[in-house]
């Protein structure tokens, strides 16, 4: 067994992955045949063509124009089922799946249909796979506040495998600080706290989602290296930073591979994860983010397998599946290692 093939072999955790963001594009351009959907893709290449994108904004008007081609929620058991089958192919064993029902909900869906067909793909993926999956559920920026509390309550009557809240959007544009009674109650469900900051804005937006949200995690986290004094704050509290690297090449937040932050806040004992974001969109899953770490970075096989353990002790299950995660991902290293010293 050679590296890539270990990097690749290695048991891996995805705790930041968009459902809609891991749409086929064969899949894509079926709903919108079966559906009728007026838009411009007529073949499955010109969406691969679509996800290409200038900037941080254009990747997210993109994003908008799939969301108007679903206006079936019973789509997301395909779309979550697939999402799964690629995971399972990289060796994922656990995911956090994120979806965001504002965006749905706006196209005519209705929280609980989407939330049935999600738990769908997730149990029948479990069965074929083994694979073991949690729901959280993404909430705009850009939207009412009220509007955050009414998904609460959607959550409260529906909560099936839903493990926590997030916020996304337009992170530049609107600070979360009006979100925080919507955190304050998801804390008193029972509910864990995410929220993308520090990827199209910069440390500040990080601090606010502490300060206001009582995070226990950050999505992207990346312009956290602008700041020491909350580098040290995220390494001393052990927050863990979801981090996306090829999304953040994707969309210009970095220049280039070798520029990400992710050596230095892991150089730095930072409780950093990898994760693929939006893995269709961005034409990546999590084998090709280990692997560009691992050729870019210089990330070797022990720290990658440290990262996939750090996915562990952040993902959001009790202690028991915690342990049980962890005695299962060393025994399967173990076992790489030994193929790698055979042949
Ligand atoms: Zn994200």
């Amino acid at each position: 067994m050679n590296s890539l093939e270990a990097i690749r072999a290695l048991p891996k955790v995805e705790l930041h992955v968009h459902v809609l963001g891991s749409i086929r594009p064969s899949t894509l351009l079926d709903i919108i045949i079966e559906d009728d959907i007026k838009v411009a893709y007529k073949t499955e290449q010109d969406i691969i063509n679509r996800f290409q994108y200038t900037d941080f904004a254009n990747f997210i008007s993109v994003y908008m124009e799939i969301i108007k081609c679903i206006k079936d929620g019973k789509h997301f058991e395909t779309i979550t089922y697939e999402m799964l089958e690629n995971c399972a192919s990289c060796n994922t064993q656990y995911v956090e799946l994120s979806f965001s029902p504002m965006d749905h909900i706006k196209q005519g869906i209705e929280f609980v249909t989407i939330v049935n067909a999600i738990n769908k793909g997730i149990k029948r993926a479990h069965k074929e796979f083994g694979i073991l999956t949690n729901i959280r559920v993404d909430l705009v920026r850009d939207s009412a506040m009220e509007e955050a509390m009414n998904i609460l309550r959607s959550i409260k009557a529906n909560s099936h495998n839903i493990v926590s809240i997030d916020i996304g959007g337009n992170e530049s544009a609107h600070s979360p600080k009006p979100f925080a009674p919507v955190y304050k109650c998801a804390r008193e469900m029972g509910l864990h706290l995410v929220a993308h900051a520090g990827e199209a804005a910069g440390p500040k937006s990080i601090w606010d989602a502490i300060r206001y949200l009582n995070v226990e995690r950050i999505g992207h986290g990346v312009t956290a290296q602008e700041d020491p004094n909350l580098m040290e704050y995220l390494k001393r509290e052990r927050i863990a930073i979801e981090m996306c690297p090829v999304s953040n090449l994707r969309t210009g937040v970095i220049s280039s591979m070798r520029n990400h932050p992710i050596r230095d806040f892991f150089d730095r004992g930072l409780f950093v994860n990898v994760n693929s974001d939006d893995p269709s969109l961005f034409h990546t899953d999590l084998n090709n983010e280990y692997i560009q770490l691992h050729k870019h970075l210089d990330f070797t096989l022990p720290e990658l397998f440290q990262i996939s353990l750090n996915g562990v002790d952040a993902a959001f299950v009790n202690l028991q599946r915690k342990t049980q995660l962890r005695t299962l991902f060393i025994r399967e290293y173990d076992r790489i290692l030994e193929l790698m010293t055979r042949y």
